[in-house]
């Protein structure tokens, strides 16, 4: 008997669109299964992995890969996909586990061939390269990214540590003179002809199950308490279901329905709001949406109508997820190091203040603008970019704790954590990333003295971006009778409110 198959192995490409593992699958004809695989240390803390840091604080922070709302969006995204599947009568294997053990044994049980995307960052690498080593044909492909290693090599950029651009000006004025972003288009759909391959109605050896009793893997453990977890939150804030469906339908809402592209310039630094921003976001992390797809309308628009500020800048910001990708790809395990993608270890972690690291998990570091947008991100997994840059500056300048501990919190958290752009955000504010020099910021001082980094005076980012209060009373009704000037009053320590909890590290007055 003839046991064969092979398996597509998705994990950030959650969609049908511009996806070159059905077409793969359609070419060599075997039986496929469709699998996607939670690992187990994204739901247990305590779960140790290849990947352990020197300081154990960082192994033992009590964080894990997936907190609810994250959850609850993959999931979407995940049975929209199965939906998509069965109409292909296929079915989307949803396995939890170690991922190099379940392909040893896929390959007892008749495995040939793996199609999956490339690996974006150390871990996936790891990976790959035990899954390989272990004999099986895995064949992989890059569907993450606007341009592919060729194009980049073709523009003059040299894809090596010591030749990568370290500003993101410099790749784009390379990618700009050389590339034509015009030419990018996304692949449609392929609709699976091979047969489906259920790895639950097989025994270890390949053979057919008569009588399936019982399921062959643990089914996942998702944090699953979402019911009426959102009743009290307010009601503008993220709140997009997942999926590919969902992605393409915010990606034509977005441009052709709420105008976002004759605004985006103008809105994309509000922290509150429904459209300030694409939210393309959560689609393009979990691969809902593909980046070439967002840039194909992008240009459908500019062609009907006319190109823009509006339309250039969110092209602009395309091209900085680009750059955090392929530097991710190149620089790999520097990005978690404390001393970053610096050459020399200057930087040294100081010991974790505890009552710092506390008061940050409870969103209670006693400044309301650090306090809602937490709060916005751990009950929604959202807050606006200017929010994150916000929270990332008093993480590291004033509550001057190890930014990588701050970037494990955002990737707990966050719907559309992407590691490239998590950590590559993180370390440029920590002044340990791309671009640590040449920024017109570089001359700032923290009040602690650091020159290293982007440090924003929170008052001032206050009075620019909230002075009505808006995002502030929206997460902290408790503070709705205060203004402006009694919120940085209070958060500077000048005089503090007796029904607010004080600030742990005061911020600077303006
Ligand atoms: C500390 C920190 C951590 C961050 N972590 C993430 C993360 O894990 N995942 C993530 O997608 N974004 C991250 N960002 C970038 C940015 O905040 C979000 O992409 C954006 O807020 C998502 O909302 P949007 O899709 O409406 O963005 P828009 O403003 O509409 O931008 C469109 C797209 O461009 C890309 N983009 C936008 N801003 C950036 C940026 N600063 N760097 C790289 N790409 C960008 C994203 O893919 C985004 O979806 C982080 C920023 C900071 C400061």
């Amino acid at each position: 008997m003839n046991n064969d198959f092979n398996i597509i192995w998705l994990r950030n490409d959650l969609r049908l669109h511009d996806n070159p593992a059905f077409e793969l699958a359609n070419q060599s004809g075997l039986p496929i299964s469709v699998v996607f695989i939670v690992p187990e240390f994204w739901l247990d803390a305590d779960a140790s992995t290849p990947f352990s840091y020197p300081e154990s604080y960082l192994n033992t922070s009590g964080l894990v890969r997936i907190s609810k709302p994250k959850a609850r969006f993959l999931r979407a995204s995940l049975i929209d996909l199965q939906r998509q599947l069965y109409r292909q009568n296929i079915q989307l294997q949803m396995v939890y586990g170690d991922p190099v053990s379940l392909f040893a044994q896929w390959q007892q049980q008749g495995l040939q061939q793996v199609f999956t995307q490339q690996a974006q960052a150390p871990e996936e690498n790891y990976w790959l390269n035990a899954i390989r080593q272990q004999g099986t044909d895995l064949t992989t492909y890059n569907n993450q990214t606007l341009f592919s290693e060729a194009q980049l090599q073709d523009a003059g950029l040299s894809l090596t540590a010591g030749q990568w651009p370290d500003s993101f000006s410099g790749f784009r004025r390379r990618v700009e003179k050389h590339l034509n972003a015009d030419l990018i288009k996304a692949n449609p759909p392929v609709a699976l002809t091979v047969d489906d391959y259920d790895l639950q109605d097989h025994d270890l050896q390949g053979h057919a199950l008569q009588n399936r009793s019982s399921q062959r893997y643990p089914s996942v453990p998702w944090p699953t308490d979402f019911s009426g977890q959102n009743d009290h939150l307010p009601s503008s804030r993220f709140n997009l279901p997942g999926g590919e469906d969902n992605g393409l339908a915010r990606l034509s809402a977005y441009i052709w329905q709420y105008d976002g592209l004759n605004r985006y310039k103008t809105t994309r630094n509000q922290l509150t709001g429904q459209n300030f921003s694409s939210f393309f976001s959560a689609y393009l992390a979990w691969g809902c949406l593909s980046a070439k797809r967002v840039l194909q309308e992008i240009r459908y628009f500019e062609h009907e109508l006319q190109a823009n500020e509006h339309s250039q800048w969110l092209y602009f910001e395309l091209l900085w997820r680009e750059y955090f990708h392929w530097s991710m790809r190149i620089h790999g395990r520097e990005y978690f190091r404390y001393s970053g993608l610096a050459q020399h270890n200057h930087f040294q972690p100081a010991p974790i203040n505890p009552q710092h690291w506390q008061a940050w998990n409870n969103a209670t570091t006693g400044v309301p603008m650090i306090d809602a947008g937490l709060k916005e991100l751990i009950h929604s997994g959202y807050c606006s970019n200017r929010m994150r840059q916000n929270l990332a500056s008093y993480f590291i300048h004033e509550l001057q704790l190890d930014w990588r501990l701050g970037a494990q919190f955002f990737e707990q958290h966050l719907i559309d954590f992407d590691v490239a752009i998590n950590w590559g955000n993180w370390a440029y504010l920590a002044g340990v990333g791309n671009d640590p020099q040449h920024h017109p910021d570089s001359a700032q001082k923290t009040p602690g003295g650091q020159a290293q980094g982007r440090w924003f005076s929170m008052n001032k980012q206050l009075q620019q971006y909230d002075p009505q209060l808006h995002h502030i009373h929206q997460w902290l009704p408790e503070l709705s009778g205060q203004d402006l000037a009694q919120v940085q009053a209070h958060s500077c320590g000048q005089q503090t409110l007796a029904h607010y909890p004080a600030p742990v590290m005061p911020v600077a007055i303006s």
